[in-house]
C-alpha cells in the first residue's frame, strides 16, 4: 500500500468485499429483509474490532470529530443515540454526598421549626400565658414531652422561664 495515498484509501475499511465491510449496514440482508438489531450489533461489534488496528485510526477520528453517526477513529458516534441512557450508579463517595446534603437539609429544617416554636412560646409567655396555655396551644398534650423538647435543645432555661423555677 502506497503510503503518499490520502488516509482513507489506507483505512482498513477501504474494502468492498461483503465479507469484511463491516462498518456500513447492508440494506438487505438475504432473504429480504431490513438487517434486524442482534444483526446490526455483531456487525458493528467486528467493525469497531477491526478500527482497533487501523493504520489511519487517527486522521478518521480527527475527519470525524464533529460526526453524530457513523464509525470514526473506533469509535461508534451514534451507539448514544440509539441505546437508551442506563440510570448511572452511584459511587459511594456520591451517595456519602447526598445523604449529607439530605441530612444538612433536615437540621436546617429542624432549626427553623425549634425557632419557630421558642419564638411562639416566648411571646405568649410575655402576654401573660400560663405553661398549661402554652402546651395547650402548641399542642402538648404531655408536658414531659414538652420538656424533653426543650432539654434536647439545651434551652430548659425556657422551661425555668416558663415555672418560675430553676432547673439547674
Ligand atoms: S478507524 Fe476509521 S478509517 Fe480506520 S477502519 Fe475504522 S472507520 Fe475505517
Amino acid at each position: 500500500m502506497n503510503d503518499d495515498n490520502p488516509w482513507p484509501f489506507r483505512a482498513a475499511c477501504n474494502t468492498t468485499s461483503p465479507e469484511t465491510d463491516h462498518w456500513y449496514a447492508p440494506t438487505k440482508i438475504p432473504g429480504g429483509k431490513i438487517e434486524g438489531g442482534k444483526a446490526k450489533r455483531a456487525r458493528l461489534k467486528l467493525a469497531l474490532a477491526a478500527c482497533e488496528t487501523c493504520p489511519v485510526r487517527r486522521e478518521c477520528g480527527d475527519a470525524g470529530r464533529d460526526e453524530e453517526h457513523g464509525i470514526w477513529g473506533g469509535i461508534d458516534k451514534g451507539a448514544e443515540k440509539r441505546e437508551p441512557t442506563r440510570p448511572t450508579r452511584r459511587t459511594p463517595e456520591q451517595n456519602s454526598a447526598v445523604q449529607q446534603k439530605a441530612n444538612a437539609a433536615r437540621t436546617a429544617r429542624a432549626t427553623a421549626a425549634f425557632d419557630q416554636f421558642v419564638e411562639t412560646i416566648t411571646t405568649l409567655h410575655l402576654q401573660g400565658a400560663t405553661l398549661a396555655d402554652i402546651l395547650e396551644h402548641t399542642g402538648y398534650d404531655d408536658r414531659q414531652v414538652f420538656y424533653n423538647r426543650l432539654h434536647r435543645r439545651g434551652r430548659l432555661d425556657l422551661y425555668s422561664m416558663l415555672t418560675g423555677a430553676a432547673t439547674t
